[in-house]
């Protein structure tokens, strides 16, 4: 191919950038490709160069050469130093106008910094955040592009082309200026972290306390699968329960060691969620799960210890799945509502200006977390008023207060039989908390005012005030 032919290059063709580039070409766009080391680059060309039009680049000067003004540069490598290197090594060789498009999943603080850094240069920076895996690469993923209104005009087509498709909408939208894609991408992994982990409570309960074989419980999975619950993860839990180990014949999930592993983004996802001051329990929650899954020295230390007269109560184990299935939904319900606060948070924090509705809407295809209930948060968040909590939009509203009972006998009968619960009861008590006329916190604001004399405002009077403690009158 001539040069300066190509409508976009990606630099960093590990799975992710190598899957994007050939989305790219399958949309018809000529592609120039690079990656550190050539093997990359030749491997790619090899196996697909035939599925559209390449442009080898060995050097990322070759890389840009290569391409068409405005130029448009997708970077795809490790998250954290690689992608400064690799922006330092483009920054020279780019002029006013162009745009570099950082895919990988940075931290939305680094993109804020990269931003600002590039503008100065006269250079656009877009932080997108890219979910789906390497399927979703390929085939569709949903992207959360932020940057300026200008760089997104350059890009924001092209990224629509090769994002999911769902009822003819691009899973893409324009999130908001600088480090609102990552953030958002963000809040999307940690809500993915509460989605797993209310799965994985949902599975231990009917495995452990019904009973019921990994089989089984896929089969439970596969018919929840049908209904309100309908997402890719739930879709998948099936699948993984289902599978057998060609070693040993056993479940595969018994043969998985339990120790939670993971990268960062649900970290990232509670402290920023503690610098907003957002409760996201569930969130939060899911993270420490994994932490405590790893721990297997605590573990064992305590693993003989006694639990008291725990007990298994259920008679009904159709009635109980039933159970188990509301009360994954309607804690599925308090984790979305709490990271969608989060996101309204961070943008009202940064002057983002984000659309909670939009971002329902791009995360219904492609992404890890899409799930058939985002048509309804996208329906709660465009209504004309804005619910304050998803908790009370109308559609969601009854779906919590529906599952009540249900959610209820689920976190006694686990507490009961010594099964943990983190995410399922800490959803009830927050939505227990904002339920409640009174909370403790006005003990909590009279011991700060007794130790402290930090103050506390009175229900009946406009003020601060403090006591001496211990006085009469
Ligand atoms: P990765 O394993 O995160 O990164 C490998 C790539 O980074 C290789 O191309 C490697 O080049 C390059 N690289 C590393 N250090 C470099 C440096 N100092 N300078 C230049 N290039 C460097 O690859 P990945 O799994 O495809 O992910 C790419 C990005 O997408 C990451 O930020 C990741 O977090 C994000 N992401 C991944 C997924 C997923 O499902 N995997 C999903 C969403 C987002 P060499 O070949 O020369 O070593």
């Amino acid at each position: 191919t001539n040069s300066a032919s190509a409508q976009i290059g990606v630099t960093g063709l590990a799975v992710m950038g190598a899957n994007l580039a050939r989305n790219l070409a399958h949309h018809g766009y000529t592609v120039a490709v690079h990656n550190r080391s050539i093997e990359k680059t030749d491997k790619l060309l090899d196996e697909h160069g035939d599925e559209g039009s390449f442009v080898r680049a060995e050097t990322m000067e070759e890389l840009v050469a290569a391409l068409e003004k405005p130029r448009r540069v997708l970077i795809m490598v490790k998250a954290g130093e690689p992608t400064d290197a690799v922006i330092d090594s483009l920054v020279p060789l780019m002029e006013s106008g162009d745009v570099i498009i950082d895919g990988g999943n940075a931290r939305f603080t680094d993109t804020i910094r990269r931003e600002a850094d590039l503008k100065e240069k006269g250079l656009n920076f877009v932080g997108a955040g890219v979910s789906g895996g390497e399927e979703g690469a390929l085939n569709g993923p949903s992207i959360m592009p932020g940057g300026s209104t200008e760089a997104y005009e350059s890009l924001g087509p092209m990224l629509e082309k090769i994002s999911a498709q769902v009822d003819g909408t691009p899973c893409c939208v324009h999130i908001g200026p600088d480090g609102a894609g990552h953030f958002v991408k963000m809040v999307h992994n940690g809500i993915e972290y509460a989605d797993m982990q209310l799965i994985g409570e949902a599975y231990h309960l009917l495995r452990t306390g019904l009973g019921k074989s990994p089989a089984e419980v896929a089969e439970v999975f596969t018919s929840w699968n049908t209904g309100e619950l309908e997402s890719y993860l739930v879709e998948i839990t099936a699948q993984v329960l289902a599978q057998v180990d060609h070693t040993t014949g056993e479940p595969m999930v018994d043969v998985i060691k339990d120790a939670a592993e993971q990268k960062g983004t649900g970290r990232w996802t509670v402290q920023s969620a503690l610098d907003l001051g957002v409760p996201v329990s569930g969130i939060a929650e899911a993270v420490f799960a994994r932490a405590l899954s790893g721990h297997t020295e605590q573990r064992a230390a305590v693993q003989g210890m006694s639990g008291g007269s725990t007990s298994w109560s259920v008679e009904d184990a159709e009635r109980f799945t039933e159970d188990v299935r509301q009360a994954l939904y309607a804690s599925k319900v308090v984790a979305y509502a709490q990271g969608f606060d989060q996101i309204a948070a961070g943008s009202a924090e940064h002057d983002w200006d984000v659309d909670l509705g939009d971002m329902a809407m791009i995360w219904r295809g492609g992404c890890i977390i899409r799930a058939t209930f985002l048509d309804r948060i996208k329906e709660a968040y465009d209504a004309d008023e804005r619910p304050v909590s998803l908790i009370v939009a109308p559609f969601f509203a009854e779906v919590v207060e529906q599952a009540q009972d249900s959610w209820r006998r689920v976190v006694v009968t686990a507490t009961q039989a010594g099964i943990p619960i983190p995410g399922f009861a800490s959803a009830l008590s927050y939505y227990d908390a904002l339920r409640a006329e009174r909370l403790p916190a006005a003990l909590t604001q009279g011991l700060r005012d007794f130790f402290g004399a930090h103050t506390y405002e009175r229900v009946d009077a406009e003020g601060d005030f403090h006591t001496l403690w211990g006085e009469d009158g």
